[in-house]
């Protein structure tokens, strides 16, 4: 179910942005069809002896500007739909930070947390037996998504070493740093937020802006972190157990240990509790989906107070949501864009590995917010030329980059 929403939802956005470029039905039907799925069985020696087999794809959805690239995620529920829809978005997410990639992602079903690591180990370096042959710096180079982890990467680069006989480092990225990972790669999404937000708040004028964030893992309490390092007010978190909200802000230090000892970041002192849903409607300047697809939508789109929403989760707001908020005066900043940092940072991860250089935390910060600005001034000219939804402009600006491409290949002719 979710995963057609996933689906539909991206390609909505995508149709409604070609038919305002009047896009040639061949030039949709091509860029709506993935290029390569494969689909492979991953048999597993599990610890008890049994032999278990486990589903494992890939989705290379277009390589027009470049070799594919996307994360690999485990999960029970994962399937092609899935896997597709976010190969799909993620055509879209490189060409809107300029990396020279096209779009994939891939998926094994199973439950990482019932696996020891040995199983886990094992399973890793099957997907790479049964894939070796489509994947490589050159065609498509992998990264971590939902329960994948550094040491998955390092795992799978060193079974890919075995198929080749050397080393070849730049065949997956958001790998450890001791072995070629790049500085930076940890906090990338967030941090790429971070400046895409700044430069929001400059656009909209807002000064002070209070900031509600809900989710509280990788993506939102980095991005907590940061912005309360910034010196920027949190008063709102939630997480999946429930939200806690102080209008004055939160101690987001205290929080964090609280969350740490507790598992939750509910019934922290000084601060009332929120449900999950209430997060989403409360008073604040900014709102950070930083957790599930689809939780702003038609129905609940007009009950949004925030001026701006950073959309660091894949697919928080749908394209309907996007349009409804926009003729309120609320910026919704596409995911596309919003958490387009862990990308980029991977590009320059693949970057350091194919050069042999190695970049400083602070080269890597620098280089992050050019590309981040960069693309946020790019899609900001469209929202203003064209007057729509940030979600749109970036789309639109996408497929015309997309298209351009396509006419220099001699693939496409207007
Ligand atoms: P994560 O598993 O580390 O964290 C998810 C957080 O969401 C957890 O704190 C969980 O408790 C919370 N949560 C779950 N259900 C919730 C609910 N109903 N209400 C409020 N909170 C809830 O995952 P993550 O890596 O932080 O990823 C979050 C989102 O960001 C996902 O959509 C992911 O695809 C996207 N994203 C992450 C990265 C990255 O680098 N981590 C990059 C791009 C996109």
């Amino acid at each position: 179910m979710e995963q057609s929403i996933a689906w539909n939802n991206a390609v909505s956005q995508f149709n409604k942005a070609a038919k305002i470029l009047k896009l040639n039905e061949s030039v949709i039907e091509l860029l709506t069809q993935p290029k390569r799925i494969i689909h492979v069985s991953i048999p597993i020696k599990m610890d008890d002896k049994s032999l278990k087999t486990f589903q494992g794809f890939r989705v290379q959805f277009n390589d027009m500007r470049g070799p594919t690239k996307g994360g690999i995620r485990y999960h029970h529920e994962v399937d092609m739909e899935e896997v597709k829809a976010l190969a799909f978005l993620m055509t879209w997410k490189n060409t809107i930070v300029d990396i020279p990639f096209g779009g994939a992602k891939g998926g094994i079903i199973c439950n990482p947390k019932e696996l020891s690591e040995a199983e886990l180990e094992r399973l890793s370096r099957g997907y790479i037996q049964a894939m070796y042959q489509f994947i490589g710096p050159e065609k498509d180079i992998p990264a971590p998504d939902v329960y994948t982890t550094p040491q998955i990467m390092a795992w799978m680069m060193d079974e890919y070493h075995k198929f080749q006989g050397h080393n070849v480092f730049g065949m997956i990225t958001g790998k450890p740093i001791e072995l070629g990972g790049s500085k930076g790669r940890d906090i990338a999404t967030a941090l790429g937020g971070t400046f895409v937000l700044e430069e929001a708040l400059q656009k909209m004028k807002l000064q002070k802006p209070t900031i509600a964030i809900q989710g509280f893992g990788n993506a939102g309490r980095t991005a907590a972190k940061l912005l309360s390092d910034k010196g920027y007010k949190i008063v709102a978190v939630s997480d999946s157990h429930g939200g806690v909200y102080n209008e004055k802000g939160l101690d987001l230090k205290a929080l964090m240990s609280h969350k740490d000892k507790t598992g939750s970041v509910k019934d922290f002192k000084d601060a009332k509790n929120i449900s999950n849903e209430k997060l989403l409607e409360i008073e604040c300047d900014v709102l950070i989906p930083a957790a599930l697809g689809n939780q702003i939508r038609k129905d609940n789109a007009q009950k949004i107070k925030a001026k701006i929403i950073l959309e660091l989760a894949n697919g928080p707001v749908t394209s309907e949501a996007r349009e409804l908020l926009f003729k309120k005066g609320i910026m919704s900043i596409p995911d596309i864009l919003a958490n387009a940092g862990g990308v980029t940072v991977s590009y320059f991860e693949w970057v350091q590995n194919n050069t042999g250089d190695s970049w400083t935390h602070e080269e890597v910060y620098a280089r992050l917010k050019d590309k981040m600005v960069e693309a946020f001034d790019s899609v900001y000219e469209v929202y203003e030329e064209e007057n729509i939804d940030m979600g749109l402009a970036a789309q639109i600006l996408a497929i015309k980059r997309m298209v351009r491409v396509m006419e220099l290949r001699g693939i496409y002719k207007k």
